[in-house]
């Protein structure tokens, strides 16, 4: 059988955030009733004209930057003409010949192993609205979201597995999020995903006839769609069959795509410059500003984190992964906290318990909740122990962990008054053991550890407890 290389390139279409449409002035909300954020921009009313959104441009601008890619000074809004329920105007403002931004590159890791993938262009156009079907046998058409500012990012054929498609996928959404373009909510569509995909014998330069699956929203389908049809392309190929260029969609609750329009029926758009609209224009000054503007990007961070505050990669992944989180633990640091401890502490304890919804994070504590409570540890004045029993205590309160840890008694036993009386006790319980360790079996100290430390609740100081111990133990009898 043939082994095949699987070609990749995906078109991303992202949602900027802003206030308002990218042509009028409803407001953006989710979840309001069906046809109230609509105007007669949005409606397509006859005579009604488009005003490009200024903040929509910026963060445009903004994530074509991002994205290292090429921002021109003039680009130019074009017609989509198609029919659909849910376009009332008959047509999409997109951008075609003139987009607003080409060839850029993004840093995709997989595995540990770097790849580059290159982007051909970013684009600005406006979403659709959405058509419900099934209500009560009809078909509704909702129009809240028509005219929503979108970007597309389309990338180069680089990419080679449905790893590497995630990967790439994931990347997009975090540089966005950080950047404030997008609120990074797969979950409501906030970033969409074409997967173009073909195969082709190892060693052949020419690629394959690819399909496209269509409207892909998470990491991990893009990665099953990609899989499957990779198989159902290779088992054409292997019976000596072609592969027909069509569009498709992927089914996730039956991991299988189908056929939704074959080229025959492809779309003629017939896309003409916009007349309603002048070409954007954007001055060398606006770039320049809007480069110098950018905020660290999440790659940049992950190396910070790893190669100047010595975080393992793992840790630095999580913590750059929202920008809220990485801000937390920043934070965190600022307030004296030791980086590596503060990232353990943040990862096993303070995300178990942050819900995150798009690019906002709910957190159980403050940055300087953990500061001090890690401080406490630092000191010696409690135990890593108590300090999880303290946390425990200030979740969801805004209590100094130095005064709840004070007032439950939770203070390291560093009394050597209290702690030898206790060993001496142990000792007269288990005289088998007292006579192992002066046997030669030094391990047998661990087993009285770990009986003073039952009996102190785990607040007996470690190093202390374990002086007093080989001090007792190897007096003369
Ligand atoms: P269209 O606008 O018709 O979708 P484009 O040529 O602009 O077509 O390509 C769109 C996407 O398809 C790009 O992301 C590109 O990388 C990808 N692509 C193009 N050719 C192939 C191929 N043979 N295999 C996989 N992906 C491809
Ligand atoms: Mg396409
Ligand atoms: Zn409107």
């Amino acid at each position: 059988m043939t082994q095949y290389e699987t070609v990749i390139g995906l078109e991303i279409h992202a949602q900027l955030q802003t206030q308002t449409k990218l042509f009028c002035a409803c407001p953006l909300e989710v979840g309001k009733p069906p046809n109230t954020n609509v105007c007669p921009v949005c409606l397509g009313y006859p005579g009604a004209l488009p005003v490009i959104n200024a903040q929509a441009v910026t963060l445009a601008i903004r994530a074509a930057l991002a994205l290292n890619c090429q921002v021109h000074t003039e680009s130019v809004f074009a017609r989509k003409q198609y029919f659909y329920p849910d376009l009332p105007k008959g047509y999409q403002i997109s951008q075609l010949d003139l987009p607003l931004a080409t060839r850029g590159f993004l840093d995709i890791d997989v595995e540990g192993v770097s790849k580059r993938a290159e982007i051909t262009r970013v684009h600005m156009e406006e979403d659709a609205g959405k058509n419900l079907h099934g209500l009560g046998g009809h078909s509704l058409v909702d129009l809240n979201r028509a005219g929503t500012p979108l970007i597309e990012i389309v990338g180069e054929p680089d990419l080679r597995s449905g790893e590497e498609a995630a990967a790439y996928m994931r990347a997009v959404r975090d540089i966005l999020v950080a950047i404030g373009a997008n609120d990074g909510n797969l979950e409501e569509g906030s970033l969409r995903c074409d997967v173009n995909i073909s195969l082709r014998p190892l060693g052949q330069k020419e690629f394959g006839t690819r399909t496209e699956l269509k409207n892909i929203n998470s990491y991990r389908n893009v990665q099953r769609a990609v899989e499957t049809e990779v198989n159902r392309q290779a088992a054409i190929l292997d019976a000596g069959g072609k592969i027909v260029q069509e569009t498709r969609g992927y089914d996730p609750d039956r991991n299988v795509t189908r056929t939704l329009r074959s080229k025959e029926d492809a779309h003629d758009y017939r896309y003409f410059p916009d007349p309603d609209l002048p070409p954007l224009k954007i001055s060398e000054a606006t770039i320049q500003a809007a480069s110098g503007d950018l905020p660290e990007l999440p790659a940049a961070k992950r190396a910070r984190y790893q190669q100047v505050l010595g975080l393992a990669a793992g840790a630095a992944q999580t913590l750059t992964g929202h920008p809220e989180f990485a801000l937390f633990f920043e934070r965190t640091l600022t307030l004296g906290a030791e980086p590596v401890k503060a990232a353990n502490w943040i990862q096993t304890e303070v995300l178990r318990g942050t819900e995150t919804q798009g690019a906002s994070a709910k957190f159980p504590v403050s940055p300087s909740q953990v500061a001090s409570l890690l401080s406490l540890v630092d000191r010696g004045d409690i135990s890593g122990k108590q300090a999880k029993e303290v946390y425990a205590l200030i979740e969801h309160t805004d209590e100094d962990p130095a005064a709840v840890a004070k007032g439950k008694g939770l203070v390291v036993q560093r009394d050597g008054s209290v702690l030898e009386p206790l060993c001496m006790e142990l000792f007269q319980q288990h005289p088998k053991a007292v006579a192992e360790y002066r046997a030669g079996k030094q391990g047998t100290i661990g087993f009285f550890v770990g009986q003073v430390m039952k009996r102190t609740q785990g607040s007996a100081d470690p190093k202390l407890l374990n002086e007093i111990l080989r001090k007792l133990l190897e007096a003369p009898e």
